[in-house]
């Protein structure tokens, strides 16, 4: 019977991560006649990992016209001349491999594509390989890039990637997945996402893995048969020395990380350097997920971090240390990094094309920054400075085809330039003294940039909240005692119906309170909140019979009602715990609109607990969101039983007097409680929380159900 419920708040967890705020930026016009010569800077060639001194580079609209030593040129009018005496000229930089759908945090902040565009733009990352998204999403964000209609690093991107049901990548709870169980189904899904002209083919293979399912070796094969038919080359996540074997074995053209577990075989890296395949290590996502969240703290005071990176993700980030997820003791996981970094050597020393990557999207790795980060890590692992700048430019261009357009600076190519204060090649940390990025031939305004990553003049959201929140309540017309004991009624016959799970009682309640509220003169909150209580109650129902369009109506009318109890209280906060909950079931009802509301569901929650932190319905209805929100974004049980914990306290410190007042949710409390213990297979509290459950309301089905259920 609580299967509804179940549903809903599952789909609470929908993706807060993946979250996007569609706005259109209009870039200046093209320069198409002008030209712009760069003087007297050292011109690092990425392809030899020289420098030549006293260069000139010229770019005529987009196209670089020559680049080498310096030589006369005539300064008619339409040239702009910059001095780049001092300074290093290199090609702009490339992250082949992000998810621009992520926040860089572990769960709750949306975060519009703008600003994490800009943060790769300041951060001289002129191109960027996004290797997982909702496949319109990216590609229309692709578009815009090539069209010149956004702001954008240049995107490539291969849409969403191939796994299995429940495999990595189906967590997020966003459509990013493509889940064929056939050869057929693998070939058609294949075929059909060729249409939308992704730049690579992406499969997931994680055989061996604790936390996910895997496809099969035969499905990968197939997937990589059908990508190469139609001359797409296929990138595969595999993390294992096994996994990576079969990946290459299956016919891969790279690995979208470095191998982990254990040292490279000799066999595979000579077979990888033959086949001519590529790796991208993403050193930087293992640093955080081995090392630790926020590990790396003097990463984390880099001037260009704290201009590229939003400071509502860093003040989150601080919150929380380490990643939930991650249970491996700290020895096993550095163990892990010391391999990530030795293989990466590795590889390196068998020249096998590595390209820079870091996974940005995940927690604490940022757009921008991080591909910073990954450059130093690369020289931490062993590679020279050249060798790293040369992942990051020319390699990653070249596993994405575009050798011939992008990734050096030299004749006839796009002008995606860096100009730098010192030598990378003496200290690669120098390439963060960024002075100058060129996209498509222009110069970028960086602190334009900076501003609108980081809007000095806009509040903080919390500031905002505050002043929203102490506005203050209307004032309830007095009830009237009749109508009060009217109201009572309702609640009763309300609690009957969720202890025996009958709709028609509920709708009894329902319809009994809308009688009083069309009677009165004056719309008063508990009315409108038992109104949206039922309704809520009635979705629950409704979800769980899967009749979906009564589920929609009540979910819908609760939605309403809350929003008009809202205006007579802001403050309280079981409104908004109650509306988080409704959207949430919207969700269940349609996984499209995952990505608009999944974030605005925690942004209530958080409103909520603002408002009223002891309030113990409001940590219940958050406690039962956590339960089915994947551990990856901070659910789960161990979360569930943290917040459900709380929640009881609070429940067993609360003493309503006043009969109009809610007073719902105990024995549910700890029937949910009862529900995390189980999911963590702790069958004595889990029987303890059921009974107690039972001790509260003896009447309690969902309760009692659980019971008999753990007793067969
Ligand atoms: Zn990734």
């Amino acid at each position: 019977m609580n299967k509804g419920f179940t549903a809903g708040l599952l789909s609470l967890s929908v993706c807060f991560l993946l979250i996007f705020i569609p706005m259109i930026f209009c870039v200046n016009s093209e320069r198409k006649t002008g030209s712009l010569y760069l003087t007297g800077g050292n011109l690092l060639d990425v392809t030899q990992g020289k420098i030549i001194p006293d260069s000139l580079v010229a770019i005529k609209g987009n196209v670089i016209i020559y680049a080498g030593p310096k030589k006369p040129f005539d300064k008619s009018s339409d040239k702009t001349v910059i001095d780049c005496s001092g300074k290093t000229l290199l090609p702009g930089l490339f992250d082949a491999h992000i998810h621009l759908g992520g926040t860089s945090t572990l769960g709750y902040i949306p975060i519009d594509d703008q600003r994490k565009l800009g943060a790769f733009l300041y951060s001289g990352v002129t191109s960027v390989f996004d290797l997982g998204a909702i496949q319109d999403w990216i590609f229309s964000l692709r578009d815009a890039e090539r069209k010149g209609t956004r702001l954008s690093p240049r995107i490539f991107a291969v849409g969403p990637l191939f796994t299995s049901p429940k495999g990595h990548g189906t967590e997020y709870g966003v459509p990013m997945s493509l889940i064929p169980t056939t050869d057929e189904e693998a070939r058609e899904a294949v075929q059909k996402l060729v249409e939308a002209k992704p730049d690579q083919i992406k499969i997931i293979y994680e055989k061996g893995s604790n936390h996910f399912t895997s496809l099969s070796y035969e499905l990968m094969e197939v997937i990589i048969d059908e990508a190469h038919k139609h001359n797409l080359t296929v990138i595969t996540h595999a993390t294992t020395l096994e996994q990576a074997k079969d990946a290459v074995k299956a016919g891969t053209d790279g690995l979208a990380h470095i191998v982990v577990d254990q040292e490279m075989s000799e066999d595979l890296l000579l077979n990888m350097k033959q086949n001519n395949l590529f790796c991208i290590p993403t050193l930087s996502v293992f640093e955080v997920f081995f090392c630790g969240l926020l590990s790396n703290q003097k990463y984390l005071e880099w001037p260009l971090v704290n201009k590229a990176v939003c400071q509502e993700i860093i003040v989150d980030l601080r919150k929380q240390r380490e990643i939930p997820w991650i249970k491996e003791s700290s020895e096993t996981r550095m163990k892990k990094f010391t391999t990530a970094k030795r293989n990466a050597k590795m590889m390196s020393d068998y020249e096998i094309k590595l390209a820079l990557g870091t996974d940005a999207g995940n927690p604490a790795v940022f757009f921008g920054p991080s591909a910073h980060r990954e450059l130093e890590l690369l020289v931490e692992a062993g590679l020279s400075p050249s060798d790293a700048i040369k992942a990051a430019t020319i390699n990653a261009a070249e596993i994405l085809g575009q050798g011939d357009r992008l990734g050096t600076i030299s004749e006839g190519k796009l002008a995606d330039i860096l100009v730098i204060e010192g030598n990378p090649l003496k200290d690669i940390r120098n390439a963060q003294n960024i002075s100058i990025v060129i996209k498509n031939g222009h110069i970028l305004e960086r602190e334009e940039l900076a501003r609108k990553i980081n809007p000095p003049e806009k509040p903080s959201a919390r500031t905002e909240h505050k002043a929203k929140a102490s506005k203050k309540a209307t004032p309830s017309p007095k009830i009237d005692t009749s109508v009060a004991q009217k109201i009572k009624q309702a609640k009763e016959l309300m609690k009957k119906g969720v202890d025996t799970w009958d709709p028609e009682l509920m709708k009894k309640a329902r319809a009994s309170l809308l009688g009083l509220l069309a009677k009165e003169k004056q719309e008063s909150l508990y009315l409108l909140y038992y109104i949206a209580l039922c309704d809520f109650r009635l979705t629950n129902y409704y979800l769980a019979s899967a009749e979906t369009d009564k589920a929609e109506t009540y979910t819908k009318e609760s939605q309403r009602y809350l929003e008009k109890a809202m205006q007579i209280d802001p403050n309280f906060g079981e409104l908004d715990a109650l509306y988080a909950s409704a959207l949430g079931f919207e969700i269940a009802l349609h996984q499209e609109k995952a990505m608009s509301l999944g974030f605005q569901i925690f942004q209530y929650f958080g409103k909520a607990i603002e408002k009223s932190p002891d309030n113990p319905r409001v940590h219940f209805l958050k406690g039962v969101s956590d339960l089915f929100t994947p551990e990856q974004f901070g659910g789960g049980p161990d979360a569930a039983i943290k917040t459900l914990t709380k929640c009881v306290e609070f429940f067993e410190k609360e003493d309503v007097k006043d009969p109009l007042k809610p007073s719902w949710g105990k024995e549910e409390a700890y029937t949910f409680l009862g529900m995390a213990h189980k999911q963590k297979g702790e069958t004595k509290q889990t029987e303890e929380y059921f009974k107690k459950a039972l001790e509260i309301n003896p009447d309690y089905g969902l309760a009692k159900e659980e019971l008999r259920k753990l007793k067969k």
